[in-house]
């Protein structure tokens, strides 16, 4: 059972409407392993655990690279633990599982520090929130399978939940404001984690980012993606702060997202996007086509008038990127 009042900011803030109109609007972080790489020599792709190996080994990188975050004005900070795993850690990290549990615990520990140390420097800010990662069974397969979806039709939903429950256990424990569960690529996993989130965690607030398709209508497993969305909100509108997807190309969100909420006008899901770059990433090159992408900003004002709450970048998404979003998000909020 999880600790009463985790979330509980979340929930008093949606209930008060502290702040007045648009509060309800949050600007995401962008993409931490993206953003770290300005901080460390070592690379980061292509690691087993990915940014996570940075909890162990250089944790001031950790926190001064959720502080480019806040200091770009991001109102929610994201965990370093996409991609941890208490058994990945135990392996290549030469821990003992316990101690992989706590390196998980630590991970909000770290970003509880760069919130105090930004507002040292910004008295007069509103208190981000820190949102645990909880990525996908399939980003602990390190072979890309949440953009694919591959193993649903092979792994049970009794493993993916029993892989999942001591992460969210740890990020729950450690005390982080809501969970950030992203990049999930089919409703199988995604609603197994709603339940989840009911059945052990009754007091802790999420979202839900689905991992999607190329063709702007489907999740990454085929499914089409609005039933998906709808379904994982409306099963728990009390815990799930908002659905939506994550880490796709900005040019797709607009056809996956339109009409979501045409048969609730009244009382429109929340949504959350944060696409990466809309870059391609190449076995042999890296990431490429970068000159050929239009900046996420660019698509704020759109998202925003079809009912995005919540927004943010993901891969290839710097500091600079949460700028020109936040700024755009003001510029939105002053018209409207
Ligand atoms: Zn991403």
């Amino acid at each position: 059972m999880a600790p009463q009042g985790i979330g509980n900011s979340v929930q008093q803030e949606a209930t008060n409407g502290v702040g007045g109109a648009h509060e309800d609007i949050r600007v995401l972080d962008g993409g931490f392993a993206t953003q770290l790489s300005c901080h460390v020599q070592q690379p980061i792709d292509g690691d087993v655990l990915w940014s996570a190996r940075f909890l162990a080994t250089d944790p001031e990188a950790v926190i001064d690279t959720h502080l480019d975050f806040l200091r770009a004005r991001a109102e929610v900070i994201i965990t370093n633990t996409y991609q941890a795993d208490v058994d990945l850690f135990a392996t290549h990290l030469n821990m003992t599982k316990e101690e992989g549990y706590n390196l998980i615990k630590k991970s909000v520990e770290l970003a509880k520090l760069a919130v105090e140390r930004y507002l040292e420097e910004f008295s007069d800010a509103r208190k981000p929130l820190i949102a645990g990662s909880v990525g996908p069974y399939g980003a602990s397969l390190h072979d890309g399978s949440e953009y694919t979806g591959s193993y649903v039709n092979t792994v049970s939903t009794d493993t993916m939940k029993t892989w999942h429950l001591p992460r969210i256990r740890a990020l729950v424990e450690g005390g982080c404001d809501l969970l950030a569960i992203e990049t999930i690529p089919s409703g199988v996993e995604a609603e197994m984690l709603v339940n989840l989130l009911r059945e052990e965690f009754p007091g802790t607030k999420a979202w839900i980012s689905l991992s999607v398709g190329q063709d702007g209508k489907t999740t990454a497993c085929g499914e089409n993606f609005q039933s998906v969305a709808r379904r994982c909100y409306d099963m728990n509108p009390g815990q799930i702060v908002a659905v939506g997807c994550n880490c796709t190309a900005p040019s797709l969100i607009e056809s996956l997202i339109t009409g979501i909420n045409d048969d609730r006008k009244h009382n429109p899901r929340p949504l959350i996007v944060y696409p990466n770059s809309g870059e391609n990433y190449d076995v042999d090159l890296g990431w490429i086509n970068r000159e050929k992408c239009e900046p996420v900003a660019t698509f704020v004002h759109k998202w925003l008038d079809l009912g995005v709450k919540w927004i943010g970048g993901c891969c290839r998404t710097y500091a600079i990127d949460v700028t020109r979003i936040r700024k755009e998000v003001e510029l939105w909020k002053s018209k409207h």
